[in-house]
């Protein structure tokens, strides 16, 4: 599970590794009043759970609440990369002086974790290694052994650091170490680790946590439907589906009946209505999705709870839906979704063919 930017930063925090001041943000009048608490210039930051923001202007500059509030307005609800952004995070602006990347990911081949840092911090590492491999160096860690504290030295000298810095980024290594272990992390990066007017800090997070690891972090259970497998695809019909399998097959019926799908979504099994009315949202919310296909196969998901979830953001979405219930409280699914004027079918195909025509007629 890939934690929001300012989740990991509270778990860096926690873990004498420092980030700049600053605090998440719910809406445009918290963002105002975090960029007053703040004071002076402050950078607003697009929580998605997406890398490249920056480029993609979901990283914006502000010197005063006021023009921060305008700032988040803009921001608030629109679309960055096929996400709906829904909260900011407000952060003191650093004068940078030089980025650094750090991160620690598990190389599968070695079955150990690897300690990767670059000078040229900022950049995706994946364009650092296609372009300029040599700035890149990384050292295999033994994982029942750990890090010492030479290693990280190693590391320090390794981008030429001296004195204080030298020594901060020392600490800020094997912390990071220490996080990437304690929170059975996947991955633990800071791109970039910015040396600034101001200090070193951690200028952004990126933390994910193994799932099935989840168990021992119940602070981070998934809480929304932005934890679930999504991806975004050219078409037009706006896919909602419990089970992978059924997915994938959905999207096959829909293509070869001439429709195309705008997105993958597994509710997964069991969805609570309100995991399925923030799905609803989020594929509405997308402005090439014409029609909406909900197919649902009961088994440990009830359709009940599945209908009840539809009724639950129906009034906010504003292009049709096709729902296609079969299996685990079928009747009453259907039942519910009569009463509020709607049709259910049972069979895939017809309700495929059903939302195709519905799509295309849009
Ligand atoms: P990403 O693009 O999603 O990885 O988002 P980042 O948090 O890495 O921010 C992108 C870029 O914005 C960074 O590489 C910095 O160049 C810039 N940036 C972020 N915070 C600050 C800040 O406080 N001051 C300045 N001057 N630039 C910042
Ligand atoms: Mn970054």
């Amino acid at each position: 599970m890939n934690l929001y930017e300012y989740q990991g930063k509270e778990v860096f925090s926690k873990n004498n590794i420092p980030v700049p001041k600053g605090r998440v943000a719910f809406n445009t009048e918290e963002v105002e009043k975090v960029a007053g608490e703040v004071g002076g210039p402050v950078v607003i930051k697009a929580q998605v759970k997406v890398g490249g923001r920056g480029k993609a202007g979901g990283v914006k500059f502000a010197d005063s609440p006021q023009e921060a509030a305008d700032m988040a307005k803009e921001l608030m609800g629109k679309e960055l990369k096929g996400l709906i952004i829904d909260r900011l995070l407000v952060e003191q602006k650093l004068t940078i002086q030089k980025e650094i990347y750090v991160g620690i990911t598990i190389d599968r081949n070695q079955g150990k974790p690897i300690i990767m840092v670059s000078s040229e911090g900022g950049v995706e590492i994946e364009e650092v290694a296609k372009k300029s491999p040599e700035k890149i160096y990384s050292r295999h860690i033994e994982p029942f052994v750990g890090i010492y504290p030479y290693i990280a030295r190693e590391f320090a000298a390794k981008l030429d650091l001296t004195g204080d810095n030298f020594k901060v980024f020392t600490s800020m290594l094997l912390n990071l170490y220490n996080v990437f272990s304690k929170y059975d992390a996947q991955i633990a990066e800071i791109n970039p680790l910015v040396i600034a007017k101001e200090g070193m800090f951690a200028a952004d997070s990126k933390l994910a946590i193994e799932d099935d690891a989840l168990y021992r972090h119940k602070e981070f259970t998934p809480e929304d439907s932005s934890e679930l497998p999504y991806v975004e695809l050219e078409g037009f019909i706006g896919c909602i589906v419990n089970g992978a399998g059924l997915a994938m097959s959905t999207m096959d019926t829909l293509k070869h009946l001439g429709g195309e799908p705008a997105n993958f979504l597994d509710i997964g099994g069991g969805a609570s209505s309100e995991v399925m009315k923030k799905a609803l949202t989020q594929v509405a919310n997308h402005p090439k999705v014409k029609v909406i296909f909900i197919n649902v196969l009961g088994g440990i998901t009830r359709c009940d709870e599945i209908a009840n979830g539809i009724l639950g953001a129906i009034e906010e979405i504003s292009v049709p839906i096709v729902v296609r219930f079969r299996g685990t409280n079928e009747k009453e699914g259907v039942e519910i979704l009569k009463n509020a004027g709607y049709d259910v079918d049972s069979e895939m195909i017809k309700a495929a063919e059903k939302a195709i025509a519905m799509g295309k007629g849009a």
